[in-house]
């Protein structure tokens, strides 16, 4: 099969390798689609965790076509998403049902071969049946769509508040999409990019401005008074960490679901934290959201169109790698 192999930071290339074998417990998937996710830049990079050489992707959707010993309800020709992330079951955290903070957590596309490739092969327990309805492209959003779903969960959003979303990239784009329909009666969004704000306020945002522009706390209490009840970061730098803070009300919450730079960090005034009353909220992957992900998009409540905007070839990985890191789409999803 055809694979994308990381060797070092910086240096991967397209190669051939055997096609997986299923250990028992396996399911060897043939890979549809896999979305490029900023974790997967991170890795490139060198700035992530990672397992060399690696087959990178953790998005991504496919049909069964090779079923291991000792795996029961899964035959060759299931749609399926992948849940990349692997936990142990047994630490600390899984027996609290934080699965997520698991102490041996590892994941496809990390540790183990991911889904640029034409097969992939994972424990059947991390498979999702994908509903009738939904394509296996729409099917690649189910994984980042299931983070947001928890960074909703932990922002514990009631109807009726006002809602700031910081970076209207792919994330930042369906965080405004379920806020909205979570009951927002006002979401702002901070981005420099025009196209992207446009698009944000056709999903649904009610007010959107360039932050190297006009300044973002300034524009939330112009049209909340007070600022906001809830401002999701979605772009993991320091200075929009920073703005989503000035835009939160006293008595607000902050949730930082962008991936920061590991060494990065905030100036932050722990007066302004006592006297505000500020709660910061952190938001990590995806525990037991998947299959939430995909009801919401087998029910259509999101507009994955919108989201998904460039799809390329394997052999083309260098271009959507760069179409990624443009900042001029959205969702880009290799494969096919
Ligand atoms: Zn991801
Ligand atoms: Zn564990």
């Amino acid at each position: 099969m055809r694979a994308i192999e990381i060797s070092a930071p910086n240096e991967w290339r397209l190669v051939d390798l055997p096609d997986p074998k299923p250990a028992p417990g396996e399911v060897v998937v043939g890979v549809a689609w896999c979305g490029i996710c900023g974790t997967d830049q991170h890795i490139l990079a060198g700035g992530f965790r990672a397992d060399y050489p690696l087959i990178p992707g953790h998005e991504f959707t496919g049909s069964v076509v090779e079923v291991g010993p000792d795996v029961e309800g899964w035959i060759p020709g299931d749609r399926v998403a992948v849940d990349p992330n692997i936990v142990c079951g047994r630490c600390p955290y899984c027996r609290r049902g934080e699965v997520h903070l698991c102490q041996a957590l590892t994941a496809v596309g990390v540790n183990r071969p991911g889904g640029f490739a034409e097969r992939c092969c994972v424990p059947a327990t991390q498979l999702h049946r994908l509903p009738p309805g939904v394509r296996f492209g729409q099917g690649a959003l189910s994984e980042p769509l299931a983070c947001v779903v928890h960074g909703l969960d932990r922002a514990a959003l009631r109807a009726g508040e006002r809602a700031v979303v910081i970076g209207t990239g792919p994330i930042g784009l369906l965080m405004v999409q379920l806020l909205r329909q979570a009951g927002a009666a006002w979401i702002g969004v901070s981005e420099p990019i025009g196209t992207r704000r446009v698009q944000a306020l056709e999903l649904g945002a009610d007010a959107a401005w360039d932050p190297r522009v006009e300044d973002s706390a300034a524009a939330v209490r112009r049209a909340t008074k007070i600022g906001a009840d809830v401002v999701v970061e979605c772009v993991g730098r320091p200075e929009a960490v920073t703005t989503a803070l000035a835009c939160a009300r006293r008595g607000g919450r902050g949730v930082l679901f962008g991936v920061a730079e590991r060494e990065a960090e905030v100036p932050l005034r722990p007066y302004d934290v006592f006297l505000n009353e500020l709660t910061l909220i952190g938001s990590y992957i995806n525990p037991f959201t998947q299959a939430r992900a995909l009801d919401l998009l087998a029910g259509r409540r999101i507009n994955t169109d919108a989201i998904i905007s460039d799809r390329f070839p394997l052999a083309e990985f260098g271009e959507a790698l760069a179409t990624a890191a443009s900042g001029k789409g959205y969702k880009v999803l290799v494969g096919g």
